[in-house]
């Protein structure tokens, strides 16, 4: 092969000898006149911030390529598919199941680069997005328009939407209003064979099959989601935020079973133990009572003035029948904030407890709220384990976090095993594996809890219309064959797997 004709990165040693193996020099080269030389990485100090996303896993990708463009999207896959390269989407790394992870090898596809608001059209309440903007960027340029965009993962400072659009993410205020799918209209894709296409678009109820919905939570595993069209909401007129402070977290759960049960859908119903109220309020200031074993916060909005007022009131008598300690309805919007600070910051603020956590996700019926949490309480402590709630309480979406120290020799196999049981429970329970983290690495092996043979073969099937086979994401999602698929945890750092491993 000729050598490189251009250095590939920015203050690349003209010393250090270009890589032997994958990526071959001949790839980087062609990666280089798609995206330009500096947007492509290779050198191992530059790939390791790449093997990590918030999960506990790793996996290092051969290279990463950041394009600008749709069209430098589709060059780079082309290119890919032609040298039988798997290629994984990435768009912040704020992912919880792995998804991100170069767990088969290959190339990363980084939509950093990709992050404008193409359009904003308030008359018809859409926006369309390039899959690198950052969730809370969007409500942020649509605000001046008296808009923003619903779900609001605790990670849109961060998170992408691309990310959001393979995840299918919630957010605190999903209960009342919907998931990601139900904001996505359109999207501009690229499939396996590099071709850019269109599915749905500006107008919702498009007739035909609904292939939106279907690539909406395919976790990167169909194509790469190149443009999104977006729904916008009005911006609500008033909103009651309440904390409500419970001595115990079996009285917040129960209190939450009844919200429900009487007929109101908060838009946000969120639910923060002992354990995180202590690491919240010294961290954010939230104003959470210290002493309190739980809290719940409890939005309404979008009502009738005086309908607003009713449902605050009846959910505030049924946190009191339920022996809450402390209720407050935030007056001031400062306040509000504070509250909202001390949810979206408390994943963060459990770095104050422990080295490390894991942030588990699964889905129970809410009324089996209490025993699940309690279950999950003695889980982690069989194991030696405190675990830290804090979570989607109105829909039953438990994020079950095991403090742990990975130095701790044994320690990581042993919060694995925790994870399994948990998710066992909430499967037994008449739940399910996940609410919104999706399943990525993290979760395949569980997958034959849900799904018998039949049902993943039909999944593989889709993924085969669209024309993905194994190019991208390779490894995730679906069990690997070759395991055990009991207890299994996690499919080994992918050496001596080959596609025939993979659906
Ligand atoms: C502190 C914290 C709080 C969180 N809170 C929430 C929450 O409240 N609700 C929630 O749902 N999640 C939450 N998450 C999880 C995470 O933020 C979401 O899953 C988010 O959507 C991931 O976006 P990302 O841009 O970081 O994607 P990444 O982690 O980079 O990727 C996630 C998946 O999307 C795929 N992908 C990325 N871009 C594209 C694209 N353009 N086309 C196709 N596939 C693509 C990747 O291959 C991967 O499978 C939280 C995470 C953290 C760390």
């Amino acid at each position: 092969m000729p050598p490189l004709a251009v250095p590939y990165h920015r203050g690349m040693s003209a010393a250090r000898p270009l890589p032997k193996s994958l990526p071959e020099r001949w790839l980087l080269r062609e990666l280089g006149q798609i995206v330009g030389a500096a947007n492509v990485l290779w050198r191992p100090e530059d790939l390791l911030v790449y093997e990590y996303d918030a999960t506990i896993d790793k996996g290092a990708p051969e290279a990463v390529v950041l394009p600008g463009s749709a069209e430098e999207v589709a060059a780079v896959v082309r290119l890919a598919a032609a040298a039988g390269i798997p290629v994984v989407p990435r768009g912040a790394g704020t992912g919880l199941s792995g998804g991100a992870l170069a767990v088969a090898g290959g190339l990363v596809i980084g939509t950093s680069s990709m992050r404008r608001l193409l359009e904003l059209d308030p008359a018809n309440l859409v926006g369309v997005a390039e899959p690198g903007l950052v969730n809370a960027d969007l409500s942020q340029a649509a605000a001046p328009y008296g808009l923003h965009y619903v779900p609001d993962p605790s990670s849109q400072k961060a998170c992408t939407i691309g990310g959001n659009v393979a995840e299918n993410s919630g957010g605190p205020h999903c209960l009342a209003y919907g998931v990601t799918t139900n904001y996505v209209l359109g999207l501009e894709v690229c499939l396996a064979s590099g071709e850019l296409v269109w599915l749905g678009g500006k107008t919702a109820g498009l007739p035909g099959y609904d292939l939106t919905g279907a690539f909406v939570g395919s976790e990167g595993t169909f194509g790469i989601a190149t443009k999104v069209v977006l729904r916008l909401s009005r911006l609500p007129q008033a909103v009651r935020t309440i904390l409500a402070a419970f001595p115990e977290m079996d009285q917040a759960s129960r209190a939450v079973s009844d919200i429900i049960g009487a007929g109101m859908v908060p838009a946000a119903l969120e639910m923060l133990d002992k354990l995180t109220i202590q690491a919240v309020e010294p961290a954010v200031h939230a104003g959470y009572p210290p002493d309190a074993g739980a809290v719940l916060l409890i939005e309404v909005e979008g009502l009738p003035e005086e309908e607003e007022e009713l449902q605050a009131q009846a959910a505030q008598a049924i946190c009191q029948r339920h022996g809450a300690q402390e209720l407050r309805v935030a007056s001031l919007e400062a306040e509000r904030e504070r509250l909202w600070a001390g949810r979206k910051g408390a994943i963060g603020a459990l770095g104050r407890l422990a080295p490390n956590y894991y942030i588990l996700d699964g889905v129970v019926p809410r009324t089996k709220l209490p025993e699940v949490l309690r279950r999950v309480g003695e889980i982690g402590a069989k194991h030696g384990f405190a675990i830290a709630n804090v979570f989607h309480a109105g829909d039953g979406n438990l994020h079950p976090n095991v403090l742990f120290d990975e130095r701790v020799p044994g320690a990581t196999e042993r919060v694995l095993q925790v994870g399994a049981e948990i998710m066992r429970l909430c499967v037994e329970a008449g739940g399910t594996l996940t609410g919104e983290h999706g399943i990525g690495v993290e979760k395949q092996e569980y997958m034959s809890w849900l799904f018998t043979e039949a049902d993943l073969a039909a999944m593989g099937k889709l993924r085969r219309a669209f024309g993905a086979e194994q190019l991208f994401n390779p490894g995730k999602v679906f069990p690997n064959a070759k395991r055990c698929v009991e207890v299994g945890f996690r499919i080994p750092k992918v050496a001596g797997l080959g596609p025939e491993h993979f659906i």
